[in-house]
């Protein structure tokens, strides 16, 4: 028995027309005879709503309750769908996360998969032809809702996709593939053949938010095939993959991240234990900090400045306030209005030159770069934010990311 894990994302389940586009693609893979796990998200814009409503009612709602009130945008999704799968004549059920069940650890919001009963979800395959699962939930061990963080439905399908030994994970969504920059802000953006799970994951964690972070993870893990395609047409798209199946590509792809604040502390003491005491109590908060710079000392006494998810701003202020007698620093200084630009691509591991490139496009256009960090396979730059589709379209044109094999192969 075949099976194929196919996840659709909120604007390809918005209304009755688009479930209906969606019911077509699994009424396609039943008459090849595989079995299909269906993974939805919430509607178009319903998880934002019940994030709104949530804020209405209490201006930083308990965690554990808004995970048990968002959650249920997907089972809206999951319940209307199975309906209209069986209204055509399909043997097929719904299942919420609890149910499977998808069992993560405890932390609401940003809960991590723990264990998924696959035993159980073959068992159910042998009965229905089809399951429609829920996205983005699963429950803790106290049987508590939880969600696994914004776009975390392509996670809980490439997590099933690896409990269940599924044959190929499509994510379905509103874009045919993945494209060498966000096609939405970029009209010369490419769709790729096929990606790395290594630039993949680079490229999801520095905001190219067409595949959640930890969904690659799992795939790389598992090896779990993941083909990202378009709800809406029947080209093929991007299959994320190992890297020995890549050619020689020297940069991949530029992404950009606006959800960032920075953060300098003004003359710290510079003494041995001083970025501990800054970095660990703000870890603990479970706080992502990610690039940092400390300047050389002078007197004594340095600058740190860091960056952090712009919802994390203020409790961030809140801890370093807190700190103020035991680092001595002067002033806190904070700005909101950045972005982060990646260039990414697994040829950067042996190649030199990338970053110089990188910093005199920029320059040309008169771009300041804020904040520099590099892993071998990415340079970074923080910019104003103002500057985000300049940045991104210059970058895109000095690697040749418009032309299959531009400046651009190794
Ligand atoms: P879904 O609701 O289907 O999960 P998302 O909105 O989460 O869809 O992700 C798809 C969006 O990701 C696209 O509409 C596009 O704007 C954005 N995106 C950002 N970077 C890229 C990229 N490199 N390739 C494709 N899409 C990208
Ligand atoms: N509905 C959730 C969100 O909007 C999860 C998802 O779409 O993947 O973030
Ligand atoms: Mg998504």
């Amino acid at each position: 028995m075949s099976i194929i894990v196919q996840k659709f994302g909120g604007t390809s389940v918005r209304d009755l027309e688009c479930m209906r586009q969606v019911a077509n693609k699994v009424q396609r893979k039943l008459r090849r005879g595989d079995k299909v796990v269906v993974v939805l998200s919430a509607m178009a814009g319903e998880t934002d709503r019940l994030l709104c409503l949530a804020r209405e009612w209490a201006p930083t709602p308990d965690l554990a309750e808004m995970d048990c009130l968002v959650s249920t945008g997907e089972q809206v999704s999951v319940s209307l769908f199975a309906m209209l799968l069986k209204s055509q004549g399909v043997n097929a059920r719904s299942l919420l996360g609890f149910q499977v069940p998808i069992e993560t650890n405890s932390n609401f919001s940003k809960a991590r998969i723990a264990s998924i009963n696959s035993k159980k979800l073959k068992a159910l395959l042998e009965i229905h032809d089809v399951l429609v699962i829920a996205g983005f939930q699963g429950s803790d061990c106290d049987q508590r809702i939880t969600t696994l963080g914004r776009g975390g439905s392509d996670t809980s399908a490439v997590a099933l996709a690896a409990a269940l030994k599924a044959d190929v994970c499509e994510i379905y969504t509103d874009v045919p593939g993945v494209f060498t920059t966000d096609p939405n802000i970029c009209s010369l953006a490419r769709k790729m053949e096929r990606i790395a799970y290594d630039e993949m994951l680079e490229m999801a964690s520095m905001g190219a938010k067409v595949l959640h972070i930890r969904s690659v993870e799992f795939a790389k893990k598992y090896n779990v095939k993941v083909h990202v395609r378009s709800t809406f047409s029947d080209e093929p798209g991007t299959i994320v993959t190992k890297e020995d199946e890549m050619e020689g590509v020297l940069v991949s792809g530029i992404a950009y991240d606006k959800d960032q604040a920075r953060v300098t502390l003004v003359q710290v003491l510079d003494q041995p234990g001083i970025s501990a005491a800054v970095f660990s109590p703000i870890a603990e908060q479970r706080i992502l900090v990610d690039m940092i710079v400390q300047n050389p000392s002078k007197d004594g006494r340095t600058d740190i400045t860091f960056t952090v998810p712009r919802a994390d701003l203020e409790q961030t202020l809140k801890v370093i306030e807190g700190l103020k007698y035991e680092i001595g620093f002067e002033e806190v200084r904070h700005d909101k209005k950045v972005c982060k630009i990646s260039v990414i691509g697994v040829g950067m591991r042996n190649h030199s030159g990338v970053a110089s490139m990188a910093f005199r496009a920029l320059s040309e256009e008169n771009i300041n770069i804020l904040m520099i960090s590099t892993s071998e396979i990415k340079i970074t730059c923080l910019v104003e934010e103002k500057y985000t589709e300049l940045a991104v379209r210059t970058l895109h044109n000095a690697f040749g990311l418009d032309k299959a094999n531009g400046q651009n192969s190794c």
